[in-house]
Formats: structure tokens, C-alpha cells, sequence
């Protein structure tokens, strides 16, 4: 057992001294050791191992002394051989008129030694003693004796103030003034140790606090660039998809619109007002079916696009639809391939219109050429006849089957030469029935209704080939006993020229398509009169290049009107 707090009112001097003590020595290597380290803890160890041998004792403590708050603390506790957590024991409070040992001595700076404790317990005053478990009790003249003998408290001091004591006790033998001297020599090396440890351990400290600040003052600026590179990035984004040819539309987990380009408005017509908050679903009607046929890439994954119609404001649109997954939700891209499909399904019917045109005046022609060709045959002049007008009707049909493909990728690649001069139209219509009367049927009467309109500007040959083209077709698409009147009309700078028939007429939806190239309203071979679908495209081309318009009016049922007009000379 060893005291660790004692009070004691006189500083006694004891004579009698153990010799063997190389107090010198003990000193500049105390100075070397103890300085070698710059851990606190390890400084305190370094020191008790050093004053073991010259200072045997059963207790050693080390306390500093906080003004700020007026506490004794314990750094350090050696007791009974065994190094007990410091902070197991109790903070003393500093009192400079109480007279405990360790405020005596941080009070007065002087050294103190006793080897009397019990006496000077019983003299009066408060005392504790803690044992190797930390445990601390109180002593007194009613309380069990304590166990030290002899006790040396020491102050530690730095520039003359005192700022913590060094206590040591033995249970066994008394302390020589030798050994106090020791002692107090050696308590100030320990305490100058102590404070070069300690404040290295604060410019580490420091250093760390700021490296650390510094690290966090790094992280924030990282942040923050990070914060105006994604900002950027996004408005860089926002730039690129208002740029983009495609339709964007980003669509949330809740299935509403939260982006739509300009491109979007464009191919749908919906607006972005209109279409931001609104369900996908409410804005394409068909949606669910391209929810299920358009594959969502996963991100980092190759998208694969899709054709899909959808429905929108009543119109029917081809989208080719692209889908990917994002943190934002699930973005679309599409591009409109209404007019490329359209075009797709016409060269698709044109090529099975096409052979079909030429394979059947081919056929005629070389079945009627092998007739003529056979010699068991006996042909009679007029059979004969036929059968070389037949090989010349037909082979005029492909002829013109030829010039019509011919003529149409001509008008594609704008190389068609249009004269301009002035027409007289009637003139041309006239000579244009004349020709045409011949391969009208019976069934079909053929009508003219001039009015005298005056000449028009344009290219005489490149009018007839029109009008035979819409005379042509009035008359393919009249029933039985129709009628086809071909009229012309002046208005005010221009010149009408009117092909009206009473046949099958031309649904509303179909009345733009039918100028369309290769478009046929009923492409099936084997109903309808045969064409190329070629006609009414070169028909407009040809009216728009002699600076006129070719309009159509038609009700289903009830026959069709089409018109010239072109400008009067
Ligand atoms: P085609 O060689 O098939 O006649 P056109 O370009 O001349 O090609 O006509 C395109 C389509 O328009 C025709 O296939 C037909 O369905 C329709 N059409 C043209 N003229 C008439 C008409 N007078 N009455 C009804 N339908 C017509």
C-alpha cells in the first residue's frame, strides 16, 4: 500500500544518508534516457525504472496541476508493481489553505519529505490512500493505519511555476536526504522531459489538426468542382438534347414525362408545356404496346431500336424507338420513320406493281410473236394484221411503263427540261382527246366543256403527257356508262383545266397520298386496273416545274376532280 495523497504541514530533513549513491551519474544519465523518448507514458516508465534501484519505494505517482480549473490530476500511478490506468483515480481539488501534501507543494514549490506518515496522519488534515486496483480510501486516527512509511513529493516545475508533483512512498525503509536530493534532481529532468514530449505530442497534434484541415478543406474543393462539373455537364446535356435530331422523352417510375426536346415536339407536335407532367400513356395512344415491344437497355448496355406505331393527336405515327434505363428513369429516343415507311411500303408494292406492268405486255408480246413466228399455222392477212398490232400496242405499254420510271427519277434529280412558252390548252386538249378517243370503251363517254380561257405558260409536250395521264386514269376508274369531262375555266391569273370523272373517287385520307411516288390506293394485282403509281407523282412534278398546281377534289363513291391550274400567258 502506498499513499498517493497526504498532507503535512512541515518540511522534514532527515540526516542519516545510505551510501552507494552516484547522484551524478544517476543525473546526466537520467538527462540522456528520459530525453530520448517523446511519450509521455514512456518518460513516466524510463523514470521509475531509473530511481528504482537508488530509491526503492512500493508507490509512485506523477499529478499535474490545471490552474483553469483547480484540479490535481494523476498522469501516472505505479503501486505495489502494478501500473494502474491513471484515470481510475480521482482528480484532487487544489487547496492552498487545506494543507494537503501535494497543494502544499504546488503551493509552496518546495520538495517534501516525511518518514513519519502515521504521525503525521494522526497530527490531523485529510488523507487517501489507493491501492492496486485504484482503489482509494480515506485515513485518519479512526481509520486503519496506512501503509507507507515514508514519503517524498516532489514538484515538477516549468520556468519556476509549478505544474504537477512526483510522489514517491515505501511501505519498508525511510528515505535518506540523499536520496531526496536524488529525487528532486531528477524530478526536474523528468518534468523537462515531459514537457519536450508533451509538446511534441501538441505539434503533432497541430500538424494532424491541420493536415486533417487541410484534407477537408481539399474534399470541399473536390466537392464543390465536382458540384459545377455535374452542373455543367447537365446544362451541357440540356444543351446537346435541345440539339438532338431525336425526340428525348425521359419518363419517371410513375410513368410521367419529365424531359421533351425540341425534337420531341417536332416529330409529335406536342408541345412541351403540353406534354411535361403528363402521363406517357395519355400522350401516345398505342403506348402500352411500345412499352412491351421496345426492348430497355440496361445502362452501359447497347440500346436496340424499334419500329412501333403509336397514336398521336389522331394521326399515325412510325417511331423508331430507342429505350434506355437511367437513374432519372426510363428515356426514349425517337426519330419519326412515318414518311420512310410510307415510302418502304410504296417501293415494296412498286416492285410487285412494276413486274407485273412490264411482265404483262410481255407477255403478249412475245406470245403473239410466236404465234406469227410458227409455220404450221396458216394466218390469214387479218390475222396476221392483229396479232403485229397487238405486239405494237403492247410493246408502246412497256415503252411508256419505261418512260414513266425514267421520267420520275429524272423529275427526283430536277433534270427534266421544262420549256416556257405560251400554250393554247385547248388546242391541246383537243388533239389530246383525239388521240386518246380510240382507246376509250364505248362504255365511256368522253366529254369536253371549253371556256375559252386564253393560252398559259408552260411546255406544251410535258401539258399533254399530264392530261393524258389524268384523262387516262378518269377513265381506268370510271364504271360502266360514266362519264369523263375534261372543262377549263379562266380565273384571274391563271388557267384551269378540269379532268372529272363519276368513278369509285378517292377517300379524304387518301387524297394527299395519291401524289405520292408509286402510291396506289388498292395495290392488289389482282383488283383494279394495273399501274405504276407513278402517274399523279409525274403529273404534280411536271404541273409544279411549269409554275402551276395540280389539285384534287373527291368525295369516296362519288367520282373525282382533278385540277390543273397553270399561269396565264
Ligand atoms: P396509277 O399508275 O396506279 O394510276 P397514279 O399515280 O396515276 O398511278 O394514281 C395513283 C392512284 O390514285 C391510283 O392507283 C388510284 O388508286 C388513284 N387514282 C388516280 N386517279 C384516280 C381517279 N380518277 N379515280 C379514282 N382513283 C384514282
Amino acid at each position: 500500500m502506498s499513499k498517493r495523497d497526504t498532507l503535512m504541514h512541515h518540511r522534514v530533513r532527515v540526516s542519516e544518508t545510505p551510501p552507494g549513491i552516484d547522484t551524478v551519474r544517476l543525473l546526466l544519465e537520467a538527462a540522456r534516457y528520459l530525453g530520448e523518448t517523446l511519450e509521455p507514458q514512456r518518460v513516466y516508465e524510463r523514470f521509475r525504472e531509473m530511481v528504482a534501484e537508488p530509491i526503492p519505494h512500493d508507490g509512485l505517482t506523477v499529478a499535474s496541476f490545471d490552474p483553469e480549473d483547480g484540479l490535481i490530476r494523476c498522469d501516472y500511478a505505479w503501486i505495489d508493481g502494478v501500473a494502474i490506468d491513471p484515470e481510475t483515480l480521482p482528480p484532487v481539488p487544489f487547496q492552498p489553505d487545506g494543507g494537503g501534501m501535494q497543494s502544499q507543494v504546488i503551493k509552496t514549490g518546495e520538495p517534501f519529505l516525511t518518514n513519519e506518515v502515521s504521525e503525521r496522519i494522526n497530527a490531523g488534515g485529510t488523507y487517501y490512500e489507493a491501492d492496486s486496483e485504484g482503489n482509494v480510501r480515506p485515513l485518519g486516527p479512526d481509520e486503519e493505519p496506512p501503509a507507507a512509511k515514508a514519503i517524498m513529493m516532489l514538484p515538477i516545475k516549468h520556468e519556476g511555476v509549478v505544474v504537477g508533483n512526483v510522489q514517491l512512498t515505501s511501505d519498508h525503509t525511510h528515505y535518506s536526504q540523499e536520496q531526496f536530493e536524488l529525487a528532486e534532481g531528477m524530478v526536474a529532468q523528468l518534468g523537462a522531459s515531459v514537457r519536450n514530449a508533451r509538446l511534441h505530442q501538441a505539434v503533432r497534434a497541430e500538424a494532424a489538426a491541420r493536415l486533417q484541415a487541410e484534407a477537408e478543406r481539399t474534399e470541399l474543393e473536390a466537392r464543390e468542382a465536382a458540384a459545377r462539373a455535374v452542373a455543367a455537364e447537365r446544362e451541357d446535356a440540356a444543351r446537346v438534347l435541345e440539339a438532338l435530331g431525336e425526340g428525348i422523352a425521359v419518363v419517371g417510375v410513375d410513368g410521367r414525362v419529365q424531359v421533351w426536346n425540341r425534337a420531341a415536339e417536332i416529330v409529335t407536335g406536342i408541345r412541351r408545356l403540353d406534354a411535361l407532367g403528363r402521363r406517357i400513356d395519355d400522350l401516345f395512344g398505342g403506348w402500352s404496346d411500345v412499352g412491351e415491344s421496345v426492348p430497355v437497355a440496361e445502362p452501359g448496355r447497347r440500346p436496340r431500336s424499334t419500329a412501333v406505331p403509336v397514336l398521336v393527336l389522331g394521326r399515325e405515327l412510325w417511331l423508331s424507338v430507342v429505350a434506355v434505363e437511367s437513374a432519372a428513369g426510363t428515356v426514349y429516343a425517337f426519330r419519326d420513320l412515318t414518311a420512310e415507311r410510307h415510302l418502304d411500303e410504296a417501293k415494296t408494292d412498286f416492285i410487285a406493281t412494276i413486274s407485273h406492268e412490264l411482265r404483262t405486255p410481255m407477255t403478249a408480246v412475245l406470245g403473239a410473236a410466236t404465234t406469227l413466228l410458227r409455220d404450221d399455222l396458216p394466218f390469214t392477212e387479218a390475222q396476221r394484221r392483229e396479232l403485229l398490232e397487238m405486239i405494237a400496242t403492247q410493246a408502246t405499254r412497256l415503252g411508256s411503263v419505261t418512260e414513266e420510271v425514267l421520267l420520275a427519277s429524272s423529275l427526283d434529280r430536277d433534270e427534266v427540261q421544262i420549256e416556257t412558252e405560251s400554250v393554247d390548252v385547248e388546242e391541246v386538249i383537243v388533239e389530246t382527246v383525239d388521240a386518246l378517243a380510240p382507246s376509250v370503251p364505248d362504255s365511256i363517254s368522253l366529254e369536253l366543256a371549253l371556256g375559252r380561257p386564253g393560252p398559259v405558260l408552260g411546255d406544251r409536250d410535258r401539258l399533254q403527257q399530264v392530261l393524258v395521264n389524268l384523262i387516262d386514269n378518269a377513265v381506268k376508274y370510271s364504271p360502266d356508262g360514266g362519264l369523263v369531262l375534261v372543262s377549263t375555266a379562266r380565273t384571274r391569273s391563271s388557267v384551269r383545266v378540269a379532268v372529272a370523272d363519276e368513278g369509285i373517287g378517292i377517300a379524304p385520307a387518301e387524297q394527299a397520298r395519291v401524289f405520292d411516288k408509286f402510291y396506289r390506293v388498292d395495290s392488289s394485282l389482282t383488283r383494279g386496273p394495273g399501274g405504276t403509281g407513278l402517274g399523279l407523282y409525274i403529273c404534280r412534278g411536271l404541273v409544279e416545274r411549269m409554275g402551276g398546281r395540280l389539285g384534287l377534289r373527291s368525295e369516296a363513291g362519288r367520282g373525282s376532280t382533278f385540277l390543273v391550274d397553270l399561269p396565264a400567258a
